[in-house]
């Protein structure tokens, strides 16, 4: 008797799997990972084998049989995974393993065949022959003289060769063809450039590293912006295809990944794949089996990809390791960064994070591997620390000074601010009144270019108002600067036809393609500044910028979470990377209201190692990770009593597991929806995440959790 335990891909969290199948004879080729529809509660419903057994708790007459099997399989390893991805956060096994499961079943995810058109032998002689043949039917012999070619190719088409094969002359049948996404036409630079000693050195490290991977812990590879890491990467890349192994590069976010693809495969050719959201169902499903069966032995891609069948994996590269890209919104909340430490450790390669930022935790957990010096040779710019206090406006008299040098010798200039629109909100001047989304409990943002004033949680926007309607007067002010506002003033001090002012956000940004289009106009102008959110400090090259500024680091720094220090520092030095790439150096001005912080004065010194053993400390001192894990549960529901209730519910079942919950702390209301925050930490991993999930699930089935929705983030940030 051979019984297939199975999980049932839905997303009902209250369906507690696996569930045991019969397999008759004829499905002897299942094994762990092959997808089978089952009879489910009178539906038939896709599922993954997760086990098998020669016996079952239950008797053999109540089980069913499977319908049928879906290919392609899941790889084994990635049923693993999935399960255990499930149970590290909070998840359940069947959203885990929609993460892994393989494309199909859908319209246009399956194998794709198209008509392919060769000529028969007595084809070849058509020509010569004197066969009676009109001109078309001459063209398209001719045509395949060459060789078989896809029928709609051919002249004529496919309705010609079918006369074509009813005379015998042309052979018709299906071929299977590959949709490879098209390449981007990025330029990948200068292929292999010589690599510098401490190159050198970093990548002999890596590659014994790599030669005895099994049990290495990981290398973390701090190398400051510029430094050549991906060299580093290219080389342990090609060393791991020569021992015969796949290797995986995971890149923060999709807009990196062309770049990182035509880098790769510049290098190591067509064996580098690509996974990700942006790819048709089939070309998705085509990499993906390129991959499974071992056509390709490279995958790029952001987060998702670290769930691509890459087999036998000898390498797992996380580029920009700090990146909170890597960390999933959805369920389940994996973290990227955390999954590719688990598949390295599972298949015996080697883990290779590397960042000029890196992480608190993977300074700790890694082994660190260090690039201080710039591949161009060029010394990091000068961080100056600008006091806000006091000073009237957005601008620093000291910056508005930096940008009319910087337009004057013809520069460029990064312009940082994590707030988009004109001013934060509007109030009345005579009765206070101060504009708010109906849906949220958060102040409406003026958009004045568009005219409107909009929430930036939920989207509701109204116009912008000329007088307030409970007291009607006509006095509205405007507080705070955003992108807009920071835009405008900086376009009327130094704008001008050959000193363009380009603004960079998700408003500027929001049609496909315009991201791109303004980078390149930022990029090929002689001289100008970029304003921008985030965004600007990301990943881009510009060697000509030499001035970076941070409008408001005091914004980041406050931000209530343990990361906000981590955050704040990583801001300033990833900007002072993009400063200053090209020969006339450059400087970077931080402007803020505590010039005195430690966190900024540590970045204004460039001093990563000094930021990194103060940050270690402070977590130890006060139980954040990676000293104890951490689950952030967050709940929200129309009603607030049963948010609460549900809330409190949650907080009793922790406690009864010996937790110590913080909370429920009430959130804005977002959507509608009364929200609250409970935060559990603990230094037994295992017990914190277990009982979480044991306390959500009873919450959840509680008539006020029913009318609620629990999510839950495992390290948050
Ligand atoms: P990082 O990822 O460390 O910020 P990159 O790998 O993107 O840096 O390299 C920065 C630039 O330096 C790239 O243009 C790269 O081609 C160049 N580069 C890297 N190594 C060398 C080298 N040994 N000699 C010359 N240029 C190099
Ligand atoms: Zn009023
Ligand atoms: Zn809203």
């Amino acid at each position: 008797m051979r019984i297939a335990r199975v999980e049932p891909l839905t997303t009902a969290r209250a369906l507690r799997g696996p569930f045991d199948y019969l397999l008759a004879d004829d499905f002897e080729e299942v094994t762990v990972g092959t997808r089978l529809i089952v009879p489910f509660a009178g539906r038939r419903l896709e599922s993954v084998v997760v086990e098998l057994d020669d016996r079952s708790d239950l008797p053999v007459e109540r089980l069913a049989s499977p319908v049928s099997v879906v290919a392609p399989a899941i790889p084994t390893e990635l049923v693993s995974l999935a399960l255990r991805v499930a149970s590290s956060y909070c998840s359940t096994p069947a959203r885990a393993l929609q993460l892994v499961a393989a494309p199909g079943g859908r319209a246009g995810a399956g194998p794709q065949t198209a008509l392919h058109a060769a000529l028969t032998v007595e084809g070849r002689t058509a020509l010569e022959s004197g066969k009676r043949l009109t001109e078309g039917q001459r063209d398209a012999i001719e045509a395949l003289l060459g060789g078989p070619l896809r029928a709609k190719d051919v002249p004529g088409g496919t309705q010609g060769l079918r006369r074509l094969e009813a005379r015998g002359l042309v052979a018709i049948e299906a071929q299977r063809v590959s949709r490879r996404p098209a390449p981007d036409g990025y330029d990948p630079g200068r292929i292999r450039p010589a690599l510098n000693s401490d190159q050198k050195a970093v990548l002999a490290e890596v590659i014994a590293e790599l030669e005895s991977a099994a049990g290495s812990r990981g290398i973390l590879l701090h190398g400051v912006t510029g430094s050549g890491k991906t060299e580093i990467y290219l080389g342990a890349a090609e060393r791991a295809l020569e021992l015969g192994r796949g290797v995986l590069v995971l890149v923060p976010e999709l807009a990196l990944t062309p770049q990182a693809v035509a880098r790769f495969s510049a290098r190591l050719g067509d064996t580098v794949g690509v996974i990700h959201s942006g790819l048709s169902a089939g070309e998705r499903y085509d990499e993906w089996t390129r991959l499974a069966d071992g056509e390709a032995r490279v995958c790029v891609g952001p987060r998702s990809a670290v769930f691509a069948p890459v087999r036998d994996l000898g390498l797992v590269i996380v580029d920009e390791e700090h990146e909170s890209a890597y960390r999933n919104d959805g369920d389940p909340g994996y973290d990227a960064r955390e999954v590719a430490r688990w598949r390295a450790e599972e298949e015996g390669g080697l883990l290779l994070a590397g960042s000029a930022t890196p992480r608190p935790e993977s300074v700790r957990r890694l082994r660190r591997l260090r690039l201080d010096r710039r591949a161009d040779g060029a010394p990091m710019p000068p961080v100056e620390l600008l006091d806000m206090k006091g000073v009237r406006g957005a601008l620093h008299p000291a910056t508005v000074e930096a940008l009319a040098n910087v337009k004057r010798e013809g520069g460029k200039a990064i312009v940082l601010l994590n707030r988009r629109g004109w001013s934060n909100y509007l109030s009345c001047g005579s009765c206070g009144r101060v504009w708010t989304c109906p849906a949220c409990d958060v102040t409406l943002v003026l958009h004045r270019n568009e005219g409107f004033i909009g929430c930036h949680h939920c989207g509701h926007r109204e116009s912008v108002p000329d007088h307030c309607p409970d007291c009607g007067s006509a006095s509205v002010s405007r507080h705070g600067a955003g992108t807009e506002r920071i835009e405008s003033q900086i376009r009327s001090l130094v704008g001008s036809d050959d000193f363009p002012v380009l603004r960079l956000d998700a408003d500027s940004a929001s049609r496909k393609g315009a991201a791109g289009d303004l980078l390149t106009a930022f990029q090929s102008a002689r001289a100008g500044v970029l304003i921008g959110t985030q965004m600007v400090a990301k990943g881009h090259d510009f060697p000509d910028v030499t001035l970076g500024i941070v409008v408001d680091a005091d914004s980041t720094l406050r931000f209530p979470d343990f990361r906000s220090e981590e955050r704040t520092f990583q801001l300033v030095t990833q900007l002072a990377g993009r400063a200053g790439r090209g020969p006339g150096g450059g400087r970077v001005l931080v402007q803020t209201t505590t010039p005195d912080s430690p966190v900024l004065m540590l970045a204004a010194r460039h001093d990563a190692d000094g930021f990194l053993e103060e940050e270690l400390s402070r977590r130890d001192a006060l139980g954040y990770p990676p000293a104890a894990a951490l689950v952030r549960i967050q709940l929200g529901s129309e009603s607030e009593a049963d948010v609460e209730s549900a809330a409190q519910a949650v907080v009793e079942l922790l406690e009864g597991s010996g937790l110590e919950p913080l909370g429920p702390a009430p959130l804005f209301r977002l959507r509608g929806r009364h929200r609250r925050q409970i935060l559990v930490r603990s230094a037994d991993r295992e017990h914190l995440v277990g009982s979480v999930e044991a306390a959500v699930a009873a919450a959840a089935a509680t008539p006020a959790g029913r009318r609620s929705a629990i999510g839950t983030e495992v390290d948050a940030g």
